[in-house]
C-alpha cells in the first residue's frame, strides 16, 4: 500500500507560547524570565508598551483563573 508519512515535529517543552493580546491596549504582550529578585527563573508577561510606560499591563501569571 502507500507508504503513510508522520510529518509531526517534536514540540519542546518550552515552546514559545501564540501572540497575546493586552487586554489593556490591544496591542501584544509578551513572555519574559526573571532572571533576577525574588521572581527569578519565572515566567511573567509584559505588554510591549510598558517599558515605554505606555500601557501598565504587568502580570506574573496568564488566564490562569487565579486571584
Ligand atoms: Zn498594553
Amino acid at each position: 500500500m502507500s507508504a503513510s508519512s508522520s510529518n509531526s515535529l517534536p514540540i519542546p517543552p518550552d515552546w514559545l507560547l501564540p501572540l497575546l493580546q493586552c487586554p489593556l491596549c490591544d496591542d501584544e504582550i509578551e513572555s519574559n524570565v526573571a532572571r533576577s529578585g525574588t521572581q527569578a527563573g519565572n515566567r511573567f508577561y509584559k505588554c510591549i508598551r510598558y517599558d515605554a510606560r505606555q500601557c501598565r499591563f504587568l502580570s506574573s501569571s496568564m488566564l490562569t483563573g487565579g486571584g
